[in-house]
């Protein structure tokens, strides 16, 4: 699949450069606002894939609903029976969004401010952690900050698994693995209703997983592999695709250079101090996009 590419540094100095002396070059805020926008698509669709467990063909885009659902699986972070939301902003969340949200932007656990990264994790109450002890305690805690308005959020309790719900979204797409059959997931089993193959659900999702699983297409019948397209996303992917599904909304409804320029800025702004996420949208390093936003905030 051929993914949008990041925008280029250079074309964002020369907006800026332009901007300031009151002009707005309609061509090239089109030019850097679709790329971005073409990139947030795919920032979002790639968000989408690991809510929804539906992954587009790389060569037809049809989405591919995977076997291994992963709103069921625990290790890749939750259910959407594990929806809650935010009791002071009342944004949804899940639990795994606010770790990721310290993964990309660590932040005192005390005060919320965005830490120095130092050797050490410094922030400027006093407060210092090691970058494992800050992993840690990351995973540990019960209480993290809400990604979106940064006051704390407790950790839900796991809610019962509703055994009906489960079945009915997993039956219809089973296969056994020896014959590719009709399997049906029952007593605790995958069980074929063809060759009587049965083995541990427990077990037999384990091996899912450590072997790769296919996709195919129902579209164009490409066949593809999760780990594979899992690696191609690897810059695409992360826990806070907001500020790309932010963008996708309002650019098209951007009539005149001005509200163009108030878009990409407004992007950019949030950009900055986010760390690695910047670099997810533009083509560079962490370290000279920060410099670069940094540049351009102090001539705002
Ligand atoms: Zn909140
Ligand atoms: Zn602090
Ligand atoms: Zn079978
Ligand atoms: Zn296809």
């Amino acid at each position: 699949m051929d993914w949008a590419p990041r925008v280029k540094p250079i074309k964002i100095r020369r907006l800026y450069r332009y901007a300031r002396l009151g002009i707005y070059d309609d061509t090239l805020l089109h030019d850097v606002g679709s790329v971005l926008y073409a990139r947030c698509m795919d920032i979002a669709t790639v968000a989408d894939v690991y809510r929804g467990g539906r992954v587009p063909c790389p060569r037809c885009r049809t989405k591919v609903t995977r076997r291994i659902d992963p709103l069921f699986s625990k290790g890749e972070g939750g259910t959407y029976e594990h929806w809650f939301r935010c009791p002071h902003c009342t944004e949804r969340l899940l639990w795994r969004d606010c770790r990721q949200a310290l993964r990309d932007t660590p932040r005192c656990f005390d005060c919320r401010a965005v830490l120095y990264k130092e050797v050490v994790l410094r922030c400027a109450c006093g407060k210092t952690w090691s970058q494992e002890a800050y992993k840690q305690s990351m995973r540990t805690r019960v209480l993290l900050p809400c990604p979106h308005c940064l006051d704390l959020v407790r950790r839900p309790d796991s809610p019962p698994v509703d055994r009906t719900l489960k079945n009915q979204r997993s039956n219809p797409e089973l296969q056994c693995p020896k014959c590719q059959g009709v399997a049906l997931h029952q007593n605790g089993n995958i069980e074929c209703t063809v060759c009587g193959y049965k083995r541990r659900w427990r077990d037999y999702r384990k091996s899912l997983k450590k072997k790769d699983e296919k996709l195919e297409c129902p579209n164009c019948e490409y066949t593809f592999r999760w780990q594979a397209w899992r690696k191609s996303v690897r810059s695409l992917r992360t826990g806070n695709p907001r500020p790309a599904r932010e963008f996708v909304k309002k650019w098209l409804r951007c009539r005149t250079p001005q509200q163009r320029m108030i878009q990409i800025d407004t992007l950019l702004q949030t950009l900055h101090g986010r760390g690695p996420l910047a670099p997810l949208f533009i083509d560079s390093d962490e370290y000279k996009i920060r410099q670069m936003l940094d540049d351009l905030a102090s001539q705002r």
